[in-house]
């Protein structure tokens, strides 16, 4: 269902932007005297785009919440709800300006070069945005604390020491207000470095060995600099996104013009699906590689299989999703991918294969 109200929404926003695209000329000629100048008239389009997707979008949330509620995935009221999404869209709207006024800006400056310019000033964006993140977003949507003093907390330091990674930080997040599903996630770079745990994960469903196996995969992640490696990515994949939107601008007569905003928006969109097969390939080699790692310092594959398992009972994750979902959504291995990669540990089969690199692809796991 959420993978069909995945598909349902993209299709909303590309029908959406596609309307906005047909009526921007007359759009933009009605909000060019109530703004001021180009690059203000393009935000004003661009912002409007953005709340006729949201809004069209809507029904769609509400109907997931609704789903959510009804399994037991989340407890959340419709209000606190509506709360998170009227936060999501501020942030939105602040980024979208920063990019379309920047675009805009270098586009009149640059001509259809202008692209070249903005692929570097994207990343820096991308890299103060995954440093502040933690910082100033999160705190918009959850409470954090300190991990108190517990065997989780100096199970964290020794398997710090065992992968050779020290975390100065290691929260707890409230994720309980609004899931019930249990996670853990590394975010920030430098000071803002942290590992943090949903509160969900430390409500007792979960063992003391399976909390350590989470911990440790975290951890792999910071000792793989993947948030860093991540962003690299993310500047590779930028440079063709770019390049698509100032092709398909350019033969308009060029984003100069702040009447071709919606079409950038809608090229844009369209660069990021092609893109997230991509993303999320390489998304999935890092976790493997992250789940391999913690294997290695827990050596405890049982304990592997039973977070794995109670992620996707707690999280009504489908532990083998159809192909088409796995390019397009899976940022993880498929659950009966990372079982098996445990169970190869577990007989150390992985010793003995030809070529099985570990950090590999999780689906060339024997
Ligand atoms: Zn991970």
């Amino acid at each position: 269902m959420t993978r069909a109200l995945w598909a349902l929404g993209v299709l909303v926003q590309l029908g959406v932007l596609a309307l906005v695209v047909w009526q921007a000329r007359r759009l933009a000629g009605w909000l060019s005297p109530r703004v001021r100048g180009r690059v203000g008239t393009g935000v004003a389009l661009a912002l409007l785009a953005l709340v006729a997707t949201t809004v069209a979008g809507l029904p769609l949330g509400v109907f997931r919440h609704s789903w959510n509620r009804r399994y037991g995935l989340s407890e959340q009221g419709y209000l606190a709800w509506l709360g998170d999404r009227a936060i999501s869209l501020g942030l939105t709207a602040l980024l979208l300006t920063i990019a379309v006024a920047g675009a805009l800006f270098l586009a009149g400056r640059l001509g259809s070069r202008w692209w070249v310019a903005a692929a570097p000033a994207l990343v820096a964006l991308g890299v103060g945005y995954v440093v502040i993140q933690p910082v100033v977003v999160q705190p918009l949507f959850n409470r954090f604390e300190p991990l108190p003093d517990t065997e989780l907390a100096r199970e964290v330091e020794r398997l710090g020491d065992e992968i050779g990674v020290r975390v100065e930080s290691v929260q707890v997040a409230d994720a309980s207000r609004r899931t019930t599903a249990a996670n853990a996630y590394v975010a920030g770079l430098g000071p803002t470095r942290r590992v943090v745990f949903y509160d969900t994960a430390l409500d007792g469903r979960f063992t003391d060995d399976e909390l350590a196996s989470l911990a440790a995969h975290e951890l792999a992640h910071v000792e793989r600099n993947h948030l860093w490696k991540g962003l690299a990515w993310f500047a590779l994949l930028a440079l063709p996104g770019l390049a698509l939107v100032a092709w398909g601008t350019e033969r308009r007569g060029g984003l100069r013009d702040p009447a071709l905003v919606p079409l950038a928006l809608l090229l844009a969109l369209v660069a990021i699906l092609l893109t997230q097969p991509v993303a999320n390939a390489v998304s999935r080699v890092y976790e493997a590689e992250a789940d391999w790692i913690a294997l290695e310092a827990t050596d405890d594959p049982k304990s592997s299989i039973g977070l794995t398992v109670r992620f996707s009972l707690t999280g009504l994750g489908v532990p083998d999703p159809p192909a088409w979902a796995r390019i397009m959504l899976s940022t993880h291995p498929p659950g009966i991918n990372r079982i098996a990669m445990a169970e190869a540990y577990a007989s150390g089969s992985w010793q003995t294969a030809s070529r099985f690199t570990p950090s590999g692809s999780s689906t060339n796991a024997p």
